[in-house]
């Protein structure tokens, strides 16, 4: 297939190099140069601009911060809805908020072009390997069309729903993401504390009733589990800044639909006190260093 692939950071680049190993042709557009430059060298062709990447393309994919700049990139003139070719599937995997997603699912329909929006879980790790999930918001017509791309960069992929489920499901799993990591965080400070051995109480909690994916694949306090990012300075992974993003993108569904999240609420802050403290860019499992007060002997503020 023709793929145009806008947005090729950390993420979109190496999803766009799996879509070239699986023989799709890919046009790439960023608009930092050195993010086209890796994405070419890996066998794309270059685009100037998003009109460009999209010409001509069966189906469209951005891969891009936040929701602003996806709103940009489909609304402009020079955009995707005024630029794609007839009958195009669009599929959106940045994480946004729902009500953006949504609006640009509308957007689309009126032109005639079928959306989803389709948020990962995995981080650089699956992005690189291709074994991202994704969680897919739109109609079963579009989504049985996504198949063989997003097979191409994913292994598990799930049909959550109608337009904006997607993103529904993706910042439901980063709440718990965050809040189950603060948790496991204040056990191993306070373990720390008490002269518990880190290693005894990962031992435990690992076979106990704490069992999470934030202690047993990604331990926030360095030793138990060599491949996490605690043993490597807190080097990302997904970032502290990210957290925070997808937090409030939470916290604001939350009060827009009426929902409690007083832990949500709790985790927001904590993150935005870590970026303000500087570690934005780590790990965000870099809010065990943060609770403990090491941080100091860690990192150089940014
Ligand atoms: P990134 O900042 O590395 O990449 C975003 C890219 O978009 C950058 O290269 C930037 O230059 C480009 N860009 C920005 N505005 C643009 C525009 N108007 N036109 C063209 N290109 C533009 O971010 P990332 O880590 O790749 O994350 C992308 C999305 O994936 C985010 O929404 C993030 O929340 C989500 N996500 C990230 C991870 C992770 O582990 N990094 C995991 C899951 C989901």
């Amino acid at each position: 297939m023709r793929i145009g692939f806008i947005g090729l950071g950390n993420m979109g680049g190496p999803m766009a190099h799996n879509l070239l190993k699986a023989q799709h042709t890919v046009a790439g557009f960023d608009i930092a140069a050195e993010a086209r430059r890796r994405t070419v060298d890996a066998g794309a062709r270059e685009a100037s601009d998003v009109a460009e990447a999209v010409a001509g393309a069966d189906v469209i994919i951005t891969m891009l911060p936040a929701g602003p700049e996806v709103r940009a990139v489909y609304l402009a003139p020079d955009g995707i809805l005024a630029n794609a070719k007839k009958g195009a599937l669009l599929i959106d995997s940045s994480t946004i908020d729902v009500t953006t997603a949504r609006l640009l699912s509308e957007e689309a329909a009126k032109r005639g072009f079928d959306m989803l929006d389709a948020p990962v879980s995995g981080g650089i790790t699956g992005a690189t390997a291709g074994t991202l999930t994704f969680m897919v918001g739109g109609s079963a017509e579009a989504f049985a069309r996504a198949q063989t791309v997003l097979q191409g960069m994913g292994r598990t992929i799930v049909h959550a729903g109608a337009a904006g489920a997607g993103q529904s499901a993706k910042i439901c799993n980063n709440l718990i993401l965050a809040v189950s990591m603060i948790a496991v965080s204040e056990a191993f400070a306070l373990a720390e504390r008490l002269g518990l051995e880190r290693q005894t109480l990962f031992d435990i909690t690992s076979k106990s009733t704490s069992q999470c994916w934030a202690l047993t694949s990604y331990c926030p306090a360095p030793g138990p589990v060599p491949a996490a990012p605690s043993n490597r300075n807190y080097t990302p992974g997904f970032s502290v800044a990210m957290m925070l993003k997808d937090l409030l993108l939470a916290q604001q569904a939350a009060s827009a639909s009426g929902a409690a999240s007083p832990l949500g609420a709790q985790a927001a802050a904590l993150y935005q006190m870590a970026v303000n403290a500087g570690f934005g860019t780590r790990d965000f499992s870099a809010i065990f260093p943060f609770l403990t007060g090491e941080a100091h002997s860690l990192f150089t503020r940014s």
